[in-house]
């Protein structure tokens, strides 16, 4: 099994929509399990076909692709597989597979691109998105190459004069009219609009000025972040290639749930299971917050589904000062399961209170039950 897409559906990675369609329909054909039932192969890979027809089909997601080696993101995981592939694999994937020099060139010599951006999703325990932490991530990211210090060049050479354009990164081409001289210009192809050329690669990084490794970063997350926030670090994404600026570095906050709290924007809130009893006649007790343990009490006579709110005991915002809430609602719990003993007395409060308890027989319940058949 492979984990690059364009493999998976057996296409060129420049392969147009139409060819990507054809190869998609051609194996989901093959593979549908209603052509090979019973074959769990098959289903696994009409899975995996139809998985990456779903991302090559949309252009958003195959550019997104493109530059970071996964559809929702470039991930610490394994975004190129199990090792499989050499560095060049690494290198396509990388960078786009549209030669070392990226996109987005305009008129003049551009000098080296920027590096891509990077995504890299960030799973925190709740109190620490509701106090904020420092956290460790891992990219898979591109960095200055040593031996070159970036520029690309062996050690002892430097980058050339582009000898096309002179450096200017343009070609012109003049033409006469019947108006007159008309010049128009164009991107320079031997050096992609850079001005400069590298006669004698850095063996090191072919040329590129930058390799691929694993890198760490700790990340200060402020307090109060959720999940589907997002915090940019500026220039901490994958360098560009031959001394190119870096892209930014993008964490996508995941916050795992808390067993007791529930986060409402920056309100907290807790079901609290209290007796009946307790209830009725009132409760003083040691409720513990994120904060720690503060007084609590439950009036006498507290009904089910009732609030309680601790000011300022909820998540802090985000950017700003204050707090949210605290929301505490009892949930009053009828007791099972009563011994005999217990039923008798529960009776006799029935009854000093002037109600009429008729206990329903386990024979009559069932009759009842059939007549509802
Ligand atoms: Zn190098
Ligand atoms: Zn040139």
């Amino acid at each position: 099994m492979s984990n690059d897409l364009y493999e998976v559906l057996g296409v060129a990675r420049d392969a147009t929509p139409e060819e990507i369609k054809k190869a998609y329909r051609t194996l989901a054909r093959r593979l549908h399990p209603d052509t090979s039932p019973d074959d769990p192969e098959a289903e696994a890979r009409f899975k995996e076909v139809a998985q990456a027809y779903e991302v090559l089909s949309d252009p958003a997601a195959r550019e997104r692709y493109d530059r970071f080696g996964s559809a929702d993101g470039f991930n610490f995981g394994d975004p190129f597989g199990g090792g499989a592939g050499g560095l060049g694999d690494l290198f396509d994937a990388f960078f786009g597979g549209a030669g070392p020099f990226g996109s987005g060139r305009s008129r003049g010599p551009s000098g080296p691109p920027r590096g891509p951006d990077l995504e890299v999703v960030a799973t925190l325990e709740f109190t620490e998105a509701v106090f904020g932490t420092q956290h460790d991530v891992k990219v898979r990211t591109a960095v200055s190459c040593d031996v070159c210090d970036g520029i690309g060049a062996a050690p002892g050479t430097a980058p050339e004069t582009c000898p096309d354009c002179g450096g200017s990164g343009e070609q012109r081409h003049v033409r006469q009219t019947m108006l007159g001289q008309v010049v128009s210009a164009s991107v320079c192809r031997r050096c992609q609009g850079q001005g400069q050329i590298v006669a004698d690669p850095c063996n090191e990084c072919r040329g590129e000025g930058r390799k691929v490794i694993d890198k760490s970063y700790t990340v200060d997350v402020p307090a109060g972040v959720d999940t589907g926030s997002t915090l940019r670090l500026t220039g901490r994404g994958a360098v560009g290639p031959r001394g190119g600026r870096s892209g930014d570095l993008f964490v996508k906050i995941k916050v795992l749930p808390h067993e007791r709290f529930q986060r409402h924007g920056y309100d907290l809130v807790e079901e609290l299971p209290i007796s009946m009893m307790q209830a009725a006649i009132g409760h003083h007790m040691q409720y513990e917050t994120l904060d720690g343990a503060e007084d609590l009490v439950i009036p006498r006579g507290t009904q089910s589904g009732r609030v309680f709110r601790l000011r300022h005991r909820g998540v802090p915002h985000v950017e700003g000062r204050g707090r949210g809430d605290l929301l505490v609602r009892a949930v009053v719990m009828t007791p099972q399961n009563l011994s005999r003993e217990e039923e008798d007395l529960l009776e006799k409060l029935a009854e000093l209170r002037g109600e009429t308890i008729s206990r329903p027989d386990t024979g009559l319940i069932s009759k009842i039950r059939s007549a509802f058949r």
